[in-house]
């Protein structure tokens, strides 16, 4: 199927990888590891059970050899906060059946992605570090490896382009959203918009990102809206604060990507 609902919103969407970001902030529920992999997943507009999207980030999650253009499929099982299945629904909907998760079309090798995961095996300090930078916030080893867990995951290492140049910025960009706390802020951009718009976070004297109320909040980033035009590539960067459903956008840049920050790092090394 092409189009997808989500929670608390009788609209129709069609599949695209702008719409899924826009939508959901790539937030748990419609971000979800299930059984060791990560899912893109939304709710069916005809029969509201579960669907998955198939080809979002990565063409192909289940046969490496072939690719198949974005779709959503539904997916059998309950997930939780989301949607449960029911078989009775599934069986009735239009959209069961169709024709579109079997449009196969066959891709070269995929030589080029062992690199990238040989480079990440190889340098994850490098890697860790340009990935502070580029957040502006320190990353810790603790932090990095659940991050590394998530991207493998998403099996982002067979994203398309993802080369040594772009590495640590397409690693952040294949990431679900992702909590920060507690860590220490490295750039004053950032550490001025948290002072100046967060209801519920602050940056201690000790730099570090702490809360600053007792209920349950929630401050996390994302990359999101990649925009690739001839030699230069954007994304956007979003920090965002919750309480339940109230949504606070803290910090919005658009991050234009440095080619060389990974590979001066590794280079001579
Ligand atoms: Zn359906």
């Amino acid at each position: 199927m092409d189009s997808f609902k989500i929670l608390n919103d009788n609209r129709i969407y069609k599949i695209t990888r702008d719409n899924f970001e826009k939508l959901t902030d790539k937030k748990h529920p419609y971000c979800q590891e299930i059984r060791k992999r990560m899912r893109y997943l939304a709710i069916c507009p005809a029969c509201g059970n579960p669907i998955n999207f198939i080809g979002l980030y990565v063409k192909d999650q289940t046969d490496r050899k072939r690719i198949r253009a974005l779709h959503g499929r539904h997916f059998t099982e309950n997930v939780p906060q989301l949607a449960d299945f029911d078989e009775y629904e599934y069986k009735d909907c239009p959209f069961h059946n169709d024709k579109a998760g079997k449009l196969y079309t066959d891709i070269p090798g995929q030589k080029k992605n062992n690199e990238i995961v040989r480079l990440i095996k190889t340098y994850p300090e490098e890697l860790r570090e340009c990935i502070s930078k580029i957040l502006g916030f320190h990353i810790s080893q603790n932090k990095f490896e659940k991050l590394l867990t998530s991207f493998v995951s998403s099996k982002g290492y067979y994203f398309e382009g993802i080369t040594k140049f772009n590495l640590p910025y397409y690693f952040l960009y294949l990431l679900p959203n992702q909590k920060l706390f507690k860590c220490k802020v490295l750039d004053n951009d950032i550490e001025q918009a948290i002072d100046r718009k967060c209801k519920y976070f602050e940056v201690s004297k000790e730099k570090r990102l702490e809360k600053k109320v007792n209920e349950y909040v929630e401050f996390e980033f994302i990359l999101v809206e990649h925009i690739k035009k001839d030699e230069s590539e954007s994304i956007n960067y979003k920090l965002i604060e919750r309480k339940k459903e109230i949504r606070n956008l803290i910090f919005e840049n658009r991050l234009e990507i440095n080619h060389y920050l990974f590979v001066d790092m590794i280079s001579g090394k």
